[in-house]
């Protein structure tokens, strides 16, 4: 069976040596050394220059805090093609989704669509850089401003994707960060915020351990983030193969795009970014051409996913408003296998299968 996606294995030696550096301190969690550590190396690798990190213990978490501290209860602008978390915690803190529909090329939110859905109530806008592609940021920041709200990142897929030669992790009042298993940098669990303005970010870290404000006294309401060492030594192990990993899936992608029918609609990357290859989709026809592909490869032992399947907007804990280019992309759309270590063969097969459903 060919998955589609495999979880980076760092050497067994090179994660035990870090687990041991967690039972020499006799210390499991509560930002310990080895948190500290991947905080300063994270920094570094990613190059941020105004935005400081802070590591939790997933990707969801973030967003939750994030909305908890911004977003105050009231009406969040938002995509609806996005993995379930980036809806799930708007309404999870009580706060109500208010659907945009998406570019149909770019796939991120369509930025031209905001200003029409912002009402007396919206406090926020909670965007995803969708498969690592940035939103357009300049565009978003200018109609936050102007309407006085409060900008979140949902930068799951972003690991390392830059825009005019900065972090994508540096635009908006906050972005949120996943280091799930299936992301491209992972602590097998785990996540991370990014923020800008001290103020904000000490509110951040307050909330994620609690709202202690030392052993006795408190800030306000909080919650358990934080990251455990163990979490944070396989980060440290995973860290220094970054680049490895990085240029294996530039060569993976690559052969996707030139072995794949030129009739099949790709992702169309934001001009000035530098991607970071996290995902591999590929926009069939229609539906039904889809579910015969994924028929045909699943009858060769290959999984491709749905994702992200269902648009947002459908879900069923929420009032049905359409949001038609999404609900009809989120049909159409299957990111083929894309892992470290994939072999040439297997590549030519999928692309076989797929070929011929373009
Ligand atoms: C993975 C993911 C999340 C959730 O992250 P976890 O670490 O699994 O909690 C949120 N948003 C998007 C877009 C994701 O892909």
């Amino acid at each position: 069976m060919i998955p589609v996606t495999k979880s980076f294995l760092p050497p067994i030696e090179e994660y035990t040596a870090q687990v041991q550096r967690a039972y020499n301190n006799g210390w499991l969690t509560n930002r310990g050394a080895l948190v500290l550590e991947l905080e300063d190396k994270l920094t570094a690798y990613l190059n941020l220059d105004q935005s400081r990190i802070l590591l939790m213990n997933n990707g969801t978490i973030p967003l939750q805090i994030a909305l908890k501290c911004l977003a105050k209860g009231g009406e969040v602008i938002t995509t609806p093609f996005s993995y379930v978390a980036t809806t799930s915690t708007i309404v999870w803190e009580g706060c109500t989704p208010i659907f945009v529909d998406i570019h149909p090329e770019y796939l991120t939110i369509d930025e031209t669509k905001i200003e029409a859905a912002i009402t007396d109530k919206t406090t926020c806008i909670l965007a995803t850089h969708v498969f690592g592609n940035p939103c357009n940021v300049e565009d978003i920041e200018r109609i936050a401003k102007k309407h006085n709200l409060k900008v979140i990142y949902d930068g799951a897929h972003a690991f390392g994707v830059t825009y005019k030669g900065k972090s994508i992790f540096e635009y908006g009042d906050v972005t949120t960060c996943s280091f799930h298993a299936t992301k491209l940098f992972h602590t097998g669990e785990g996540g991370a915020i990014f923020c800008k303005d001290s103020d904000l970010f000490h509110q951040l870290y307050y909330r994620h351990n609690f709202g202690h404000d030392g052993p006795l006294a408190f800030h306000g309401l909080g919650i358990n983030g934080k990251m455990s060492e163990l979490q944070a030594a396989m980060g440290l192990a995973v860290l220094p193969y970054m680049e490895k990993i990085l240029n294996s899936r530039e060569v993976l992608v690559k052969t996707y795009v030139e072995g794949l029918n030129p009739t099949f609609q790709k992702l169309k990357l934001r001009t000035e970014s530098a991607w970071n290859n996290s995902y591999f989709p590929v926009i069939f026809e229609n539906e039904e051409r889809l579910l015969m592909a994924e028929r045909e490869l699943l009858a060769n032992q290959i999984m491709a996913r749905r994702y992200f399947y269902p648009s947002l907007n459908t879900l069923p804990y929420l009032n049905h408003s359409p949001v038609p280019i999404s609900e009809n992309t989120a049909k159409r759309v299957l990111c083929l296998p894309l892992f470290y270590g994939m072999q040439a063969v297997e590549q030519a097969l999928i692309l076989a299968v797929v070929n011929n459903f373009s």
